[in-house]
């Protein structure tokens, strides 16, 4: 059976291809959020200061709660105030209270001379000096005043902003809710991890790279154990569990013209399919389409298609989901240590390992770069693009480098 072929679908140009991608996609629907669970998800409103921050005037260095403007040569202690509960003082001339870091300034005071800046005997305080009003005081709404938008919306949670809406008593926030992608790899040779292999049979790979890579950029990831055989009846059902528990589907594999790919049919059937070539190198049988209102990825079953597909189209995809405003990863410039061959019938991404030093950027391939070749992408931190209608990049040419990890320093080759 038959109904969709690969060849039906026109060879899109990689442009095209993000083209009919991104404006296929939006955001999830806001959610409310427990704070503690936030980071990585992207804010769904502005958040207006319901509080001041700090809420009220406070020490900021260790020393004595005075007045600035007074002269008196000794000052007698009154007494100590912590962080902590604020304590009634009434700080006049003469007069100082001990104060920690954080403490409340009490009533009177308006500055805190240091403690390195003044010597105590028997009670009494003895300033070097002079101090000037606010002096090592953090007034009140010093960082943030109430009312103000504090964090707006579009932002990415990250560590700080936690913070920030912690200090202001968001213990709940409205975000783009965490995607969640179900993943299925197809195929009648493919066995989980464990299990015995046959003649004929090979590991799933990609469940589990797959898996990985969905959770490694803050999206969930479901998937079923064991790969799905190619089967018409089993693969549609899958997917149409995948479409109820999920808000996007992925498969791995049956998506080319032999007489058992079977996810074109199916998905054409059940969906429109937007995309069912493309010209891109590795990944030409991508498809992308719509199931319903949600997306479906038919990524192409060699393990270096799957991940450089997940990289560059599910990737920036899922991100428009999460209601992020960035989408992509930084592409940087990079000089070629090695010639790297390139057919200029299609968009390349070949793998390869960037040193980053303070003035080069040198990028020597990971070696051969057929799609089977899974060792190909490991270790490789940037995929190198090679735009469709270019030829060989020889070496020591400037190339544009996809960076998918920022390298720790490390020496030279
Ligand atoms: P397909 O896209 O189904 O035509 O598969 C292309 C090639 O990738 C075949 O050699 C498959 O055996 C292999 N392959 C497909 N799926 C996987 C997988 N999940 N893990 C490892 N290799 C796979
Ligand atoms: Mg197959």
């Amino acid at each position: 059976m038959n109904e969709a072929r690969a060849d039906d679908y026109p060879m899109l140009p990689y442009e095209e291809v993000w083209r009919l991608i991104a404006s296929s996609l939006s955001p999830l629907a806001p959610v409310r959020c427990d704070l503690a669970r936030a980071a990585g998800l992207v804010l769904a409103e502005d958040v207006t200061a319901r509080e001041n921050m700090p809420p009220f005037a406070a020490a900021s260095m260790d020393g004595y709660a005075v007045i600035a403007s007074d002269t008196s040569t000794t000052r007698a202690i009154i007494g100590e105030q912590e962080a902590g509960p604020q304590r009634e003082f009434q700080v006049k001339a003469g007069v100082a209270v001990r104060i920690m870091t954080g403490g409340a300034l009490p009533e009177g005071a308006d500055a805190v001379i240091p403690f390195e800046k003044a010597s105590e005997v028997d009670g009494t305080m003895h300033p070097q000096g002079q101090v000037d009003p606010g002096a090592n005081v953090r007034p009140v709404g010093q960082d943030i005043r109430q009312g103000e938008v504090a964090l707006k919306k579009g932002i990415e949670i990250g560590p700080p902003e936690i913070g920030l809406l912690a200090s202001l008593n968001y213990a709940e926030v409205l975000v783009h809710p965490r995607p969640r992608v179900f993943l299925i790899t197809t195929g009648d040779e493919l066995v989980r991890v464990g299990a015995p292999l046959k003649p004929g049979q090979i590991r799933d790979a990609n469940n589990l790279a797959l898996l990985a890579a969905v959770r490694s950029i803050g999206c969930e990831a479901l998937s079923r154990p064991d790969p799905v055989g190619d089967n018409l009846a089993a693969l549609e059902q899958a997917i149409r569990t995948g479409f109820a528990k999920a808000d996007m589907v992925v498969t791995s594999g049956g998506v080319s013209m032999g007489t058992h790919d079977y996810i074109k049919p199916i998905i054409s059937r059940i969906g429109r399919i937007l995309v069912g070539r493309a010209a891109i190198k590795p990944g030409k049988p991508l498809t992308y389409a719509m199931v319903g209102n949600k997306p479906f990825f038919g990524l192409p079953g060699f393990p270096v298609s799957s991940l450089v597909c997940f990289e560059q189209f599910v990737r920036p995809a899922l991100r428009i989901l999460g209601g992020h405003k960035l989408l992509w990863r930084p592409q940087v410039k990079v000089r070629l240590a090695q010639t790297l061959h390139h057919d200029p019938e299609r968009t390349e991404f070949q793998r390869v390992i960037v040193y980053l030093t303070s003035d080069r950027r040198l990028a020597y391939t990971t070696g051969a770069q057929g799609s089977g070749r899974l060792k190909s992408m490991v270790g490789a931190n940037a995929l190198v693009m090679l735009p469709a209608g270019t030829g060989d990049a020889p070496a020591g040419s400037e190339v544009l480098a996809v960076m998918l990890t920022i390298p720790e320093i490390r020496e030279e080759m």
